[in-house]
Parts: structure tokens; C-alpha cells; sequence
């Protein structure tokens, strides 16, 4: 064969109908009902954390469906697995640049380039990449950072098995974490900015009848301390009196949000203030024709896995409607 035949197969092999960028919820219901629409998706997954953000929870006690609960990681196996029944191609792999052009063309192809160097084109493109753990930016918290310092309790919970455990942050993450490091720790420690937390109250009132736990509000920490190459405390400041208190701490779990991940696209898509991808009203259309976006990287304000997947699904629709009218 030669190199000229070579290179004609690699691209005829890279080209597909429909790129979905992603693997949270929005990002395998748009698979799933693209996939049943007759075209072959390919989802490119992440390297790191494919499921996204569920694949860190332990038991998703709202997800619709499942009076019982179900474990992130178990609900994602079942997304993956139901995209693929129908068809879907699923690579783990990161896009770390795009090329989506100035959206003149109508139907032109858009390009995505992964970390590994392969290049997939496609004439649609659905941007589900979620969003990213936020740091809290303290002296001690890079030095400790998978040494104490931790973003995934389910991940790092079992190593402070009989130690001390602070969690930083006042929303669900917080306290989904904290409760679920009560089975580990000796004491866990919620320290909070305000006193008022964004958790729903059903987790607010579990985690104030749990023994292991106590609360520092109107807190914040201002330095991770370490010993011998470990976490061992955090200086915590009350922002109303400005008293500092040392908190012994092996293990610091910060669960403060997180900010969409937009990097990899470089400025080819218009984004809000806060740095979220603008879709045009209740659709999903982004400022470029035949791109699409849905999930945590759109949505600042509902972020929830079933809304995630609602607006995946709504992806899938626009984006369907988009290639059909290029037949
Ligand atoms: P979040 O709701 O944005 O809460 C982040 C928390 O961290 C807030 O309490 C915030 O304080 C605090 N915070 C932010 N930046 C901080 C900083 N620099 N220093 C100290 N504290 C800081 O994030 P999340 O808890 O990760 O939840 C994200 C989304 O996922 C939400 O929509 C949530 O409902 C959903 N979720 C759902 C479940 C579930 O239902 N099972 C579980 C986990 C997450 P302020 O309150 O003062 O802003």
C-alpha cells in the first residue's frame, strides 16, 4: 500500500458522523439517542475520568428510576454500556484542541484533535465536558495534594481509616463526601465559608445527627500544615472574628464547585461571564453552526445528573435535526 493510500484510509477511518466530546449523563444520552436516530456516534470518553463527575459519588439517591439508590460508577457503567448496545464508539482519549471553523460553511467539518494525536472529524460536534474539581489555592495544599490532601472521598476515603478528617465546601458535594467518610475517619470536620450551606436539607439534618461529625462555619482554611511529607492539620480562620485555630487533619477533602472545562477549545465557542458555553435560549446550539453543547459546561445553575442528562438528550435532538438537514 502506499503512503498516499495509507494516509487516504486513516482519514476516511477518522471521520464520523457526529463527535460527542465527553461521558458524564449529557454526554451518553446524546450518544444513546443518536445512536437510535441511525447515525454512529463517536464519544470521545477522557483519559483520566471517563463517567465524569459520578464516577467520584458513592450512592446517587435522586436519580429517577432507582427508589433503591444507585452508585455513580454503576449508573455510568450503564450509560456506557446502553450508548454501546445501540451503536455508539467510545474512545479514551482527551481533546486537547478543535478546529471548528468560522461557522461561514454550513455542514463544513469540524475537527478534534486528542492527546494521543489522533484527529477525528465530523460535521457535528456535541461539547459535554463537564466541569473541573475546584482548589481552594492555600500555602501546603499542592505539597500535600494525594498525600493527605484529597478531591475524591471515594477515591482516598479508605487511607484515613482511625485518623482525623476535615471536608472543605457547604454544598451536596460536601456533605455527600463527609457522610461517607464518617465510616473511616475517627472525626470529620465540615469546615464552611458561611453559615448557611447550599446542601439539600435532608443531607444537612443526616450529617447534624451523625455522631463523627461537627462543624466549623464562618470558617475557612488558610494553610495545610504536613509532617513528614503528610497532611497533619489545617489552620482554620473564623472570617467574623478572625481567631485561628489549628485543626489536626490527615486527611484535608475539598469539595469547594468546580469550573467548566472550556480549555481545550481555545476560544472557538462564545462563553458567559462565568466562563460557561453560551447555547442559544432553551436550545443547545452554541454560537457555531452544527456545534452543540449540554451538561455541566453549559449549566451553571441546575448541575444535576438528571438535568445533565435531559439537556444531552435535547443535544441529540438539535444536533439530529442539524445533520439531517445537510442529507
Ligand atoms: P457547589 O454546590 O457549587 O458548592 C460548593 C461549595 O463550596 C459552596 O458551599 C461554596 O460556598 C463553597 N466554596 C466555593 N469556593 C470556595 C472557596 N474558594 N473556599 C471555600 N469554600 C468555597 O458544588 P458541589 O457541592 O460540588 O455541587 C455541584 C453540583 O452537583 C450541585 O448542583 C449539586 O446539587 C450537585 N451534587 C448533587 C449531589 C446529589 O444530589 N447526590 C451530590 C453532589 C453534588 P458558598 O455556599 O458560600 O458559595
Amino acid at each position: 500500500m502506499t503512503q498516499e493510500n495509507t494516509q487516504q484510509d486513516n482519514g476516511e477511518k477518522n471521520v464520523r458522523d457526529v463527535i460527542i466530546v465527553g461521558s458524564g449523563p449529557a454526554g451518553y444520552t446524546a450518544a444513546i439517542y443518536l445512536s437510535r436516530a441511525g447515525y454512529k456516534p463517536l464519544v470521545i470518553a477522557g483519559a483520566l475520568t471517563p463517567g465524569g463527575q459520578l464516577i467520584n459519588t458513592t450512592e446517587v439517591e435522586n436519580y429517577p428510576g432507582f427508589p433503591d439508590g444507585v452508585m455513580g460508577p454503576d449508573l455510568m457503567d450503564s450509560m456506557q454500556k446502553q450508548a454501546e448496545k445501540f451503536g455508539a464508539e467510545i474512545v479514551f482519549d482527551d481533546v486537547v484542541s478543535v478546529d471548528f471553523g468560522d461557522g461561514s460553511d454550513a455542514g463544513a467539518m469540524k475537527s478534534v484533535t486528542c492527546d494521543q494525536g489522533d484527529v477525528y472529524q465530523a460535521p457535528a460536534i456535541v461539547v459535554t465536558t463537564g466541569s473541573n474539581v475546584r482548589k481552594l489555592d492555600v500555602p501546603g495544599e499542592k505539597e500535600y495534594s494525594g498525600k493527605g490532601v484529597s478531591y475524591c472521598a471515594t477515591c482516598d476515603g479508605f487511607f484515613f481509616r482511625n485518623k482525623p478528617i476535615v471536608v472543605i465546601g457547604g454544598g451536596d458535594s460536601a456533605f455527600t463526601d463527609a457522610e461517607f467518610l464518617t465510616r473511616f475517619g475517627t472525626s470529620v470536620t465540615l469546615i464552611h465559608r458561611r453559615d448557611e450551606f447550599r446542601a439539600a436539607k435532608i443531607m444537612v439534618d443526616r450529617a447534624k445527627a451523625n455522631d463523627k461529625m461537627s462543624f466549623m462555619v464562618n470558617s475557612v482554611v488558610d494553610k495545610i500544615n504536613g509532617e513528614d511529607g503528610s497532611a497533619k492539620s489545617v489552620i482554620v480562620r473564623n472570617v467574623k472574628t478572625g481567631e485561628t485555630t489549628e485543626i489536626p487533619a490527615a486527611g484535608v477533602f475539598v469539595a469547594v464547585g468546580n469550573t467548566p472545562t472550556t480549555e481545550f477549545l481555545n476560544g472557538a465557542l462564545k462563553l458567559d461571564q462565568k466562563g460557561y458555553i453560551e447555547v442559544d435560549g432553551a436550545s443547545t446550539r452554541t454560537s457555531l453552526p452544527g456545534v452543540f453543547a449540554a451538561g455541566d459546561v453549559v449549566d451553571s445553575v441546575y448541575r444535576q445528573a438528571v438535568s445533565a442528562a435531559g439537556m444531552g438528550c435535547r443535544a441529540a435532538l438539535d444536533a439530529q435535526e442539524y445533520l439531517d438537514s445537510l442529507q
